[in-house]
């Protein structure tokens, strides 16, 4: 099912309300697809393989494997297809979109997927923020006028490549009510007395005691009052001049942020190559293969269920003398074992994640859909007799992969913290039985030892746990 050759991107699917696993380049396909303006016509292969790199950087600095914050709503997920994190539009809206274009620009893009294959913009080796935007309208911005911050390479650049977009200048009439409303402004009355003055259009008016205009400066040329009253059919002299409607004029579609994508489609056609063009967006970048995160990532790509034991009010677990209890120490060091085993590569799910009952079929149901590469359970122990301690594992019978986990972790928890070795067992517990994956059971110490019980409410003492355990994960790799 994974295949070590590719990048996996693990993505909330708002169709399918649950977590799925993607090729990082089939979503790249669909981002691109989706974020190409289907305004632009002649939609040229350089500039293909620009956007290209650009949804590939965007998503690897998002990955969770590469260091990235992951999506905000879905913590388990590198990006949720809802919106916030990205928009992504797949077949039946693709289809939409581009119409008679849609199979020639897909074609168009899984060249471009190939011809730049693992290429990603980069600054001091990290991916950049790849922005872009529809017509920057003769300049692209400085980050800090946008976002409020620096950015070395989002910096200001001229561009009138984009002069025969659509877009390069725009006109939208608005109403006075309607900017009062949007803005929550107030404007003055209009009163046939209001003096205004705009500068340019029109400015030194001129009125006698009973506010009728003598002289006014229109355009510039100086009018009696009289003179205005019969070129303009006017019914008096006594008048003003009241904005209705603001004619607003722009230049460019956008944030102005990065790259201009019409630009960038016209210097693809007059000549210039994927790498020039970004270069002349982004200020000071390179362009360079991702380096593959197995060497750095030593638990790449590999999938693992852990099941803190427990939860809810009714399922305690066992308690220490002071009140202490497993539900909540076993969720800790899970949470903890998690973002140890995610920094390395892994893919990590929790059976729970909160102070909640699951029952022992839901957990099993979970990781059989999951199909991981270890499902490991996390309990504590109790004992009448306070001093006994120590830790112990449990293996289903014949599954010698458990069993040299096993072996791993508990050499890394007596090397690390100096826990008792009470064994490597073979046990027929439920889930032991029940998980199609190797699975292990770790009764991680007695809660029932004063000691023990002190140690646990340590936050130091439950990395050092969580720690050991994903020392000993990657130890059974290396073999
Ligand atoms: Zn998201
Ligand atoms: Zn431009
Ligand atoms: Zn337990």
């Amino acid at each position: 099912m994974i295949d070590d050759r590719f990048i996996y991107l693990k993505i909330y699917s708002r169709d399918k309300k649950r977590i799925i696993i993607k090729k990082l380049e089939e979503i790249v396909k669909y981002i691109t697809a989706t974020q190409i303006p289907d305004s632009i016509e002649n939609v040229h292969p350089e500039f293909i393989k620009v956007q290209v790199i650009l949804a590939r950087t965007n998503l690897i600095r998002k990955m969770r494997m590469f260091g990235g914050e992951g999506c905000l709503k879905y913590s388990e997920c590198d990006i949720c297809d809802e919106g916030h994190c990205i928009t992504i539009l797949y077949e039946d809206e693709l289809k939409e979109k581009w119409g008679s274009r849609y199979n020639s620009i897909m074609r168009a893009i899984e060249d471009s997927i190939k011809a730049t294959e693992g290429l990603v913009i980069t600054m001091n080796n990290k991916p950049i923020m790849a922005k872009f935007h529809n017509t920057c309208g003769g300049a692209t911005e400085n980050s800090e006028n946008v976002i409020g911050n620096r950015v070395m390479y989002l910096r200001k650049v001229l561009c009138d490549y984009c002069l025969n977009s659509p877009n390069w200048e725009g006109y939208k009439e608005i109403s006075i009510e309607e900017i009062e409303e949007k803005l929550k402004v107030k404007f003055p009355n209009l009163t046939p007395t209001l003096k205004i003055d705009m500068k340019g259009f029109i400015e030194e008016i001129d009125r006698d005691e009973e506010g009728r205009i003598k002289s006014i400066k229109i355009g510039g040329k100086l009018f009696k009052g009289t003179e205005i009253k019969e070129i303009l059919k006017l019914d008096s002299t006594r008048f003003s001049i009241v904005p209705k409607i603001l004619g607003v004029k722009t230049c460019g579609q956008g944030d102005g942020l990065g790259l201009c994508q019409y630009g960038a489609n016209q210097m693809a056609l007059i000549g210039f190559k994927f790498n020039d063009i970004i270069n002349y967006y982004f200020t000071g970048v390179e362009i360079k293969e991702i380096e593959k995160p197995c060497i750095k990532w030593p638990l790449k790509e590999k999938i693992l269920v852990i099941d803190p034991g427990h939860g809810g009010d009714d399922n305690v677990g066992v308690k220490g003398h002071q009140g202490l209890m497993e539900k909540d120490v076993v969720l800790k060091i899970s949470k903890r074992l998690k973002e140890f085993l995610e920094k390395l590569g892994a893919v990590v799910y929790l059976t729970r994640y909160d102070d909640e009952y699951v029952s022992l079929n839901r957990r099993a149901e979970l990781s059989n859909k999951i199909r991981p590469n270890f499902f490991i359970s996390i309990h504590l122990n109790s004992f009448y007799n306070p001093s006994i301690r120590g830790c112990e594992m449990y293996y289903y019978k014949g599954d010698i992969e458990s069993k040299r986990l096993a072996e791993c972790i508990m050499d890394r928890m007596v090397k690390n913290i100096n826990v008792v070795n009470k064994g490597i067992k073979v046990a027929a517990f439920f889930l032991l039985r029940e998980v199609g994956a190797s699975s292990l059971h770790i009764d991680i110490d007695y809660i029932t030892n004063p000691e023990v019980e002190k140690l646990l409410q340590n936050s130091e003492y439950i990395d050092k746990i969580a720690e050991s355990i994903t020392q000993g994960i990657v130890e059974y790799y290396k073999f």
